[in-house]
């Protein structure tokens, strides 16, 4: 099979085009990849922000695909099925966090497109458990970014509360998503997207923000919790600034700058920061269940498996709008 391989920490993907097609083992499912949605997490991959625990590893963690052949003990899916893996891809389930709710804080885990080969080919193998039914009506493309921009961003919007208002910091494949289920949950969005980002403010309002300008602009009336998904730690002591006491600031991202030091004052309120990590099977099944309750419909820009570095560097650069979405 051809699939786009990372052999070192801050290096370009590399195509293998004789990689052999990985066996599924007794609880696996091999699936034929029709689209691999493209993450931030890659890019801290591939740009050397995060540990490699496997080297060479496939990327790509928003697999969308048909199920090809499955292990032994696999009774979930049948051949043909289509299927969506997402970033948890195993848990020891025998942990204090997976025995309490909370298998993604497992100390175990495996995350797919990272300690697992993920959806940068054209195949994948992934744990059937961990795996999500696609239902119909809804393109291979269009759901891949929902596997984790949608479900990442669904969790941090949780973990913020019953917030009236809530301010999104960085406004790309999560927000455009979590913009949508916000607005369902009848929440008002401020989008602050890079000074001078005056196409991405406007795309902000096309999906429903009330609000959208620059990070360093201050909302027109205090927020009640902000969520961040851009990677730059300067944005919490913003988001803090921005935000009402008792509200909560929640860091969506697997890696950020350092966060500067800031004034007591802006914490003192009963103001919380926390992050977001992972997502459980049940956060995947919710968001899912709640995104089709709401319509929400993804905006999406295809690069073929090849150009996959491409996608990476319109990402690292912001000129994407939505999600990049490889389609091998
Ligand atoms: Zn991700
Ligand atoms: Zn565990």
């Amino acid at each position: 099979m051809r699939a786009m391989v990372l052999n070192a920490s801050g290096s370009a993907l590399r195509l293998d085009d004789h990689r052999a097609t990985p066996p599924p083992g007794p609880d696996e499912i091999l699936i034929r990849v029709r689209a691999c949605g493209v993450c931030r997490t890659d890019l801290h991959m591939v740009d050397g922000d995060l540990p490699l625990p496997k080297l060479p590893v496939i990327p790509g963690h928003e697999i969308v695909g048909a199920v090809g052949a499955m292990g032994v003990n696999v009774t979930r899916f049948r051949k043909g099925d289509r299927v969506g893996v997402p970033w948890l891809g195993w848990t020891c389930g025998e942990c204090q966090y997976c025995r309490t709710g909370r298998e993604n804080l497992c100390d175990r885990a495996k995350f797919t497109g990272y300690h697992l080969d993920g959806g940068y080919a054209e195949f994948a193998v992934a744990d059937a458990r961990y795996a999500f039914p696609i239902p119909d009506g809804v393109g291979d493309l269009e759901f891949a970014p929902l596997l984790c921009a949608g479900m990442i961003g669904f969790r941090a919007l949780r973990l913020a509360g019953d917030a009236e208002r809530v301010g999104f910091y960085g406004f790309g494949a999560a927000g455009h998503i979590a913009v949508q289920v916000a607005r369902h949950r009848h929440q008002a969005v401020y989008a602050f997207t890079r000074p001078g980002d005056t196409q991405g403010q406007e795309f902000a309002r096309s999906l429903g923000a009330v609000w959208a300008g620059g990070s360093d602009e201050r909302p027109p009336e205090l927020l009640d919790a902000a969520l961040i998904f851009a990677p730059a730690g300067p944005l919490v002591p913003a988001a803090l600034a921005a935000t009402a006491k008792g509200g909560t600031v929640v860091c969506a991202g697997i890696h950020m700058s350092d966060i500067p030091s800031f004034p007591y004052e802006l914490l003192w309120g009963e103001r919380v920061v926390r992050s977001v990590a992972n997502l459980t099977r049940k956060d995947g099944e919710e968001f899912l269940a709640i995104a089709q309750e709401a319509g929400v419909r993804t905006r999406t820009t295809e690069f073929s498996l090849e150009e996959a570095d491409e996608a990476l560097a319109a990402l690292r650069e912001g000129r994407l709008e939505g999600a990049a979405v490889l389609v091998p």
